[in-house]
């Protein structure tokens, strides 16, 4: 991995080559747990528009959010970036974020996609949703409580409890509904799991495929996935899956968080404000959600071609985001009083 001494001697290169007007050479530093190839253009767009160099850090977030720790008031990172909300809330208790205030963010970023205290904001949405099999299904559950109805007793596939796409879903459960009826429901998707928990999303779906079971709940974009390129045991047959975007009629499907934040020792303050508001921009939003077929943070941004497929749909807005990380260890406990695993 890099060290963060390039930063510096990038800053440094930059000052020499322009010689006597070292105000021009901004830089942003960005620690970010985002890996595409193509987050390159975009930067590169920001730098055309605004004369700000970006350097990029790339590693798993949990990596990053214990380099900055380890790094402190010496860290060079201005910006972080997670493609999790929970990793979000990890990196606050780590007093790694410092709150910023931008008008521009809290005028294009619904609230329930923002930190209460302004510390990140989300990017891009993900909605954890419900698929079934045509030929297997008639009424497929239209919400996530009516999946432990047993009449999907042994039908429904979904992966394990250590995974932070379903610690999220249950937290935002204990949100909703209280402790006590999050135990009744996650015991009761216990019950009706098809085979104990394996795999990725992208199994629970082919788990449809296969007939191994009736129902799945997977994150949208794997699905979608399945129609971008040839997916072994998702691709053929995937015409026969349907999906539901759950609890339509009241607080909406349950979404998770791509995010961005201020660091609290960030070097350069202004011009990672400058790169935070533009990640709002039309062109970013679209560059964020288009690569993983995700949505847009901002409304009013369309889909790209291959999310479109799916539509639009309401987000669970009503739980707040940063509500998944304070009740992640109550999930934790749940899931293992419930045996799942
Ligand atoms: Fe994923």
């Amino acid at each position: 991995m890099t060290s963060p001494a390039p930063f510096r001697a990038l800053g440094a290169a930059l000052i020499l080559a322009i010689g006597a007007t070292p105000a021009i050479a901004q830089e942003v530093n960005i620690y970010s747990s985002r890996h595409y190839d193509s987050d390159a253009e975009l930067y590169d767009a920001f730098t055309d528009q605004t004369g700000i160099t970006v350097n990029r850090i790339e590693g798993g977030a949990d990596e990053l959010i214990a380099r900055l720790s380890a790094e402190g008031d010496n860290s060079p990172a201005d910006v972080f970036l997670a493609v999790d909300a929970g990793r979000m809330s990890r990196a606050e208790e780590a007093g790694v974020l410092q709150p910023f205030d931008s008008e521009v963010i809290t005028t294009r970023v619904p609230p329930h996609l923002r930190h209460p205290d302004d510390l990140w904001f989300g990017i891009s949405q993900r909605a954890r949703i419900i698929f079934y099999h045509e030929d297997r299904v008639e009424n497929p559950p239209r919400t996530y409580e009516a999946l432990t109805d047993p009449e999907w007793k042994d039908r429904i596939c979904i992966r394990s409890s250590s995974n932070v796409y379903n610690q999220s879903l249950l937290a935002s459960i204990i949100e909703t509904h209280g402790e006590d009826a999050a135990r009744d429901w996650a015991a009761g998707i216990v019950d009706n799991m098809a085979r104990a928990p394996q795999g990725g999303d992208t199994d629970q779906l082919r788990g449809l495929i296969s007939g191994e079971c009736d129902i799945a709940v997977a994150n949208h974009y794997y699905f979608l996935r399945g129609f971008d390129r040839d997916i072994s045991g998702l691709t053929d047959g995937i015409e026969k899956l349907g999906w539901i975007w759950p609890n339509q009629a009241e607080r909406g499907a349950h979404v998770n968080l791509a995010a961005a934040g201020m660091t609290a020792s960030a070097p350069n303050p202004e011009a990672a404000r400058a790169l935070l508001e533009f990640m709002t921009s039309e062109t970013a939003q679209k560059h964020f959600a288009g690569q993983n077929n995700e949505y847009p943070a901002v409304p009013g941004v369309g889909l790209d071609e291959d999310t479109a497929r799916l539509g639009f749909f309401i987000a669970d807005s009503t739980t707040p985001t940063a509500a998944f990380s304070r009740n992640a260890k109550a999930a934790q406990a749940i899931f293992n009083e419930v045996g799942w695993d």
